[in-house]
């Protein structure tokens, strides 16, 4: 097996173990493998391992993966920021995008959504711990950005995504998870068929996996566990 096998083996043990210890089923948590800064090749093995779905976080780089990978039937991501005039290529190219955090983009991308493709789906990216310069939504304008994605012809909200800021220690890593399945709960739960619906809470990363799972994420989007330390910083 390659070394990208085995570790997401590792990792599929990990997201399982966690899983088993917070009472959730097997299953209930989807893995995302975030292939930003890594080749094409590294793709490749670990879908020969078995992974489908990948996040990138740069366009450019992910649509030239998502080129020289055509032959396999992968699932692709967009998990990093999009300039509003780079829109199209997301449009054309990636099966989701969990950054949404302005109604402009969506309307460009619903608008950009090549019509022989299934509709974008989407995740609405907040700001749950209220970190300056971050990007994502404040919570409190989540309802409104939600309802008006839902009514974009050519997308489908599926969710909420947050990347909180780091921390060590699990009660501080846990704390504005719990918060975004709260919110996420309460958008849920409000009667509007179009939030109902919503089945992702895209959370969890290497190393808040655990914290994570416990506080309820059903997609954790992991790089460096399967691939390895990045060559360059971001
Ligand atoms: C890079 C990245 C990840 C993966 O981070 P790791 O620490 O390598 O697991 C997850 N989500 C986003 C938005 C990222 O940019």
């Amino acid at each position: 097996m390659t070394t990208i096998g085995s570790k997401l083996q590792q990792l599929r043990q990990r997201i399982a173990a966690a899983c088993d210890v917070h009472g959730r089923p097997s299953g209930s948590v989807r893995l995302l493998a975030v292939s930003k800064t890594f080749d094409d090749q590294a793709v490749r093995d670990a879908a020969a391992a078995g992974q489908q779905a990948f996040g990138e976080n740069y366009i450019q780089e992910g649509v030239e993966k998502i080129l020289l990978l055509r032959d396999l039937p992968l699932e692709w991501h967009m998990i990093g920021p999009i300039q509003s005039n780079k829109t199209r290529a997301v449009a054309q190219h990636f099966d989701w995008v969990h950054t949404i955090d302005r109604v402009k983009i969506a309307q460009r991308l619903s608008e950009q959504r090549p019509p022989e493709l299934p509709p974008l789906q989407v995740c609405l990216q907040v700001n749950i711990d209220g970190g300056v310069n971050k990007s994502g939504v404040p919570p409190e304008e989540a309802l409104a950005l939600a309802l008006a994605c839902a009514a974009l012809p050519r997308l489908v909200v599926r969710g909420l995504m947050v990347i909180p800021e780091p921390a060590d220690e699990p009660e501080a890593q846990l704390r504005p998870l719990l918060q975004a399945r709260a919110l996420f709960e309460q958008l849920r739960s409000r009667g509007e068929a179009c939030l109902a619906r919503m089945d992702t809470l895209s959370m969890g990363m290497t190393a808040d996996l655990e914290a994570a799972i416990q506080a309820g994420s059903t997609l954790v989007r992991v790089g460096s566990a399967i691939f390895g330390v990045r060559p360059r910083a971001d």
